[in-house]
């Protein structure tokens, strides 16, 4: 069982990838990246995937360890992989999905952050604000991004000049799903509020992306189900606007190429303040506030989130089922507006 303690001999969440290896071996294919390098040591980047070959099988596309100090998102990707690998054993079912999808993953993007137990990465750039996209508002507020010093939060780097990790999330995510009929990916972050959100992007503009009857037919299918009803879903606006989201980017690529229909990126926020007030003590330490500490918590964290992996791979195979038709389109979109923009 995965846990999220600490221990001496490199970053927890490579050794927790290196226990999996043997049982992944044969079901997925673990590479390294890429390595950083700080302070004279080399952090790998890895990347898994896992199901079919077929270079136009749907993509589900899974990242985790973007900020530093939020760990439990590349804890929920290594356990899905896990249980995954330990279903293939036996589950017809589970060789079936695996033969129609792909899953791709990057379950720790920024391993030098993680080792120093900050939200940046070791040059004290956040990666979600480090994408050249400028927010059409709120540029006072140092959350949106800020280009003063690397000493404050949310420090942008040169967006023009993109840290490697950034670069290599957006490489990866470019090259996996090109030539795709449809990638769904899932960013996984803890920390803010006290419920469990899905945000979809921009966070950049208040006005909707362009395959929003999209992201209205996705809602509807986590609304329709009584376990997955639990999340916010929404426009990431609604809480924040921000310069630099690599998704913002990603998507307006997207958009300019005319295959966004076929693309809809996803923030997982879990919402840690339930966690905080069930147990106060957790906010002493620096990753309290962003990981549950306790067991059986975390143990439940894997489980609750784990079904929610599994209907976006369901999702990810079934996409034609339920993606609008052309002329379904309007009717979704107005469904969206109302529901999230105001009449
Ligand atoms: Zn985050």
């Amino acid at each position: 069982m995965l846990h999220l303690e600490t221990g001496s001999g490199g970053l927890l969440e490579h050794r927790l990838l290196n226990e999996l290896l043997p049982e992944l071996d044969g079901f997925a294919e673990v590479q390294v990246l890429d390595e950083i390098r700080h302070d004279g040591a080399a952090f790998p980047i890895h990347s898994l995937s896992a199901g079919s070959k077929d270079p136009q099988a749907p993509l589900l596309l899974l990242t985790g360890g973007v900020h530093g100090l939020e760990r439990i998102g590349s804890h929920v990707i290594l356990a899905f992989f896990q249980h995954l690998a330990r279903m293939a054993l036996w589950s017809e079912s589970i060789h079936h999905l695996l033969s129609q999808i792909r899953i791709a993953a990057l379950p720790v993007i920024n391993p030098v952050g993680m080792s120093l137990r900050r939200r940046s990465n070791g040059a004290g750039v956040d990666l979600m604000r480090n994408a050249p996209v400028e927010s059409h508002g709120s540029a006072w507020r140092l959350w949106s991004g800020q280009t003063i010093t690397p000493r404050l939060p949310w420090f942008r780097g040169q967006p023009e000049a993109m840290e490697k990790e950034s670069s290599l999330l957006c490489d990866f995510v470019r090259r996996e799903r090109q030539g795709r009929s449809f990638t769904l990916a899932l960013d996984l972050h803890s920390g803010f509020g006290s419920k469990d959100s899905l945000w979809y992007p921009y966070s950049h503009r208040l006005s909707p992306p362009a395959n929003l009857a999209e992201y209205s037919a996705l809602a509807r299918l986590l609304d329709k189900s009584p376990l997955l009803s639990i999340y916010d879903f929404e426009p990431q606006t609604r809480h924040y606007q921000i310069s630099g989201d690599l998704w913002d980017l990603l998507l307006l690529e997207a958009e300019a190429s005319g295959d966004e229909q076929r693309f809809l990126p996803l923030t997982l926020e879990l919402g840690s303040w339930l966690w905080l007030r069930k147990h106060p003590s957790s906010i002493l330490s620096s990753e309290g506030p962003f990981n549950p500490l306790i067991r059986h918590r975390y143990e439940r964290i894997l489980r609750r989130h784990g079904v929610l992996l599994l209907l976006l791979a369901e999702a990810c195979a079934s996409h034609r089922r339920w993606l609008p038709a052309e002329g379904q389109r309007a009717t979704y979109q107005s469904e969206a507006r109302n529901r999230w923009y105001g009449p």
